[in-house]
């Protein structure tokens, strides 16, 4: 078992990371920002480290800082949550240099599948199916050209690198590639200081399905799927388990896909294999891993009961999985709704602020996810999500009641934020009958701001 946790990252991912700490006995270590020292992290953790100044670039994003801060509060482990670090194999590679256990996969494994032509590579060679593109990254636009022949239009260049939803362009013909292709290039240089570049086909009217793996090196198994179709800018905004696209029979082979890709892997801890699903033919193709924990987890730990975070730790922690693929059943359905400090009236203006009323949801199946309290100042250096309101129904329609009641019962006032946009949501039929797909919100906001606009 670990010994003592340093939790590098803030926001309700550190809470969360430091309950399920506490929940094992590992007493914990908030490495927090100067903007992050009055943090329920810091309020809640057994000790608090000052990394840096309030800029990721110093403080979280900093590996320096956070290895220092382990080694003076004689931590022997790093969890770092999503975003950040988290999928930095060098960070991986650095922590365990320093004789520490880094809550994930090893770098090798963080590396491979960080990399994204990489990573389709390698599930093609699990026998995954992968959305038909390039075979790897590409040289220059004469090549990407060339290949485009094949793939076909409209497709998208993305990123080797990406992640966060950035660096995914598209183009519809040959003349918009020539012009796309060097911009991708040059952004991606300068998002994430690698200019590689590969083309997927842009898979019209998809789902966003996602499955949730675990695996202690030897074994992996899944806990089903996570549906994320619901997206505003390739970022998610409304998840949810199961999805309610699928028939038994194309859950079964999507999962069993994704413990077959975790498997030769040979993965440790927890882990997201996403697709893109055509409910049209029924197909899946693979996209990308994410070698850490999700924003979504929590959808589904409530429809397995599984708690993910303290897996994570158990696994770091030496101990083999103890679940067997058997015992993992999927039970009702769940809901999450991420609430950030954004003007959906303003196209979603950042605009943090002091929270003066604060009421949550409570009852049966709620959960919420967040680091705020009253007169909490929300600082504005980081991401904008300020709470995930989770809950749990016998069924979907249950589910959707139960989210409805949730949100009539908060209270979050100071700040404008994303909730009015998930009462509309709850509201819309299309949402209850689970007719979307990716690209499927934008639409309506953009019918929406046009509608108001008259
Ligand atoms: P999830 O599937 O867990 O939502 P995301 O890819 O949306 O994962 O990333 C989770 C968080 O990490 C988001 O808040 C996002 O802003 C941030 N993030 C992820 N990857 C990157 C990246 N490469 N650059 C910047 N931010 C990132
Ligand atoms: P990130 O690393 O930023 O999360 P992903 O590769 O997971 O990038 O893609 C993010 C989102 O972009 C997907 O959830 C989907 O909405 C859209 N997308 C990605 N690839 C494709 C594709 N080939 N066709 C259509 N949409 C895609
Ligand atoms: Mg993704």
């Amino acid at each position: 078992m670990l010994k003592k946790l340093l939790v590098a990252n803030r926001g309700e991912i550190a809470v969360r990371i430091i309950r399920a700490a506490r929940a094992l006995g590992i007493p914990t270590v908030a490495a927090c920002s100067e903007a992050d020292a009055d943090s329920l992290a810091a309020r809640q953790a057994d000790e608090v480290r000052i990394i840096g100044p309030a800029r990721a670039e110093r403080s979280y994003l900093n590996a320096e800082a956070l290895l220092q801060a382990a080694r003076d509060s004689g931590a022997d482990s790093v969890h770092s949550g999503y975003g950040f670090l988290s999928e930095n194999a060098d960070f991986a590679e650095a922590v365990t240099a320093a004789g520490l256990v880094f809550v994930g996969p090893d770098a090798r494994t963080i590396r491979r599948m960080g990399d994204k032509a990489e990573a389709r590579r390698t599930a093609m060679a699990a026998g995954v199916p992968v959305v038909p593109g390039s075979p790897g990254e590409l040289e220059d636009v004469e090549a990407a050209l060339r290949c485009a022949e094949t793939v076909g239009y409209p497709l998208l260049v993305k990123a080797s690198a990406g992640g966060g939803g950035r660096g995914i362009r598209i183009a519809h013909d040959a003349g918009e590639l020539r012009r796309e292709f060097p911009i991708a290039q040059r952004e991606a240089q300068a998002a994430f200081g690698s200019g590689a570049v590969y083309l997927e086909r842009f898979i019209r009217q998809a789902r966003h399905i996602e499955v949730q793996i675990l695996g202690d090196g030897q074994r992996a198994v899944h806990l089903f799927e996570r549906e994320c179709s619901l997206q505003r800018r390739r970022q998610k905004v409304f998840e949810e388990a199961p999805s309610a696209a699928l028939s038994e029979a194309q859950r079964e082979a999507l999962c069993a896909s994704a413990v077959r890709l975790a498997q030769s892997l040979g993965y440790r801890g927890a882990g997201t294999l996403e697709y893109l699903f055509d409910s049209h033919s029924g197909e899946f193709f693979f996209i990308e891993m994410n070698t850490r924990i999700q924003v979504e987890h929590p959808v589904s730990e409530m429809v397995t009961g599984i708690d993910l975070v303290q897996a994570m730790l158990r696994i770091a922690g030496g101990e083999p999985l103890a679940l067997r693929q058997e015992d993992i059943r999927l039970n009702g359905a769940a809901l999450e709704m991420r609430i950030n400090a954004e003007d959906p009236a303003r196209n979603f203006f950042p605009c943090p602020g002091t929270v003066e009323g604060l009421g949550w949801p409570q009852g049966d199946g709620v959960r919420v996810d967040s680091h705020l309290y009253p007169g909490y100042r929300v600082p504005p250096y980081y991401d904008s999500l300020l709470a995930k309101i989770i809950v749990h129904g016998k069924d979907r329609e249950e589910a959707f009641a139960r989210a409805q009641k949730a949100l009539d019962e908060t209270e979050l006032s100071g700040m404008a934020t994303t909730l009015s946009l998930h009462c509309w949501l709850l509201a819309e039929p299309r949402v209850r009958a689970a007719q979307f797909d990716t690209g499927t919100l934008e639409t309506w906001l953009a019918e929406r701001a046009a509608a108001l606009e008259v």
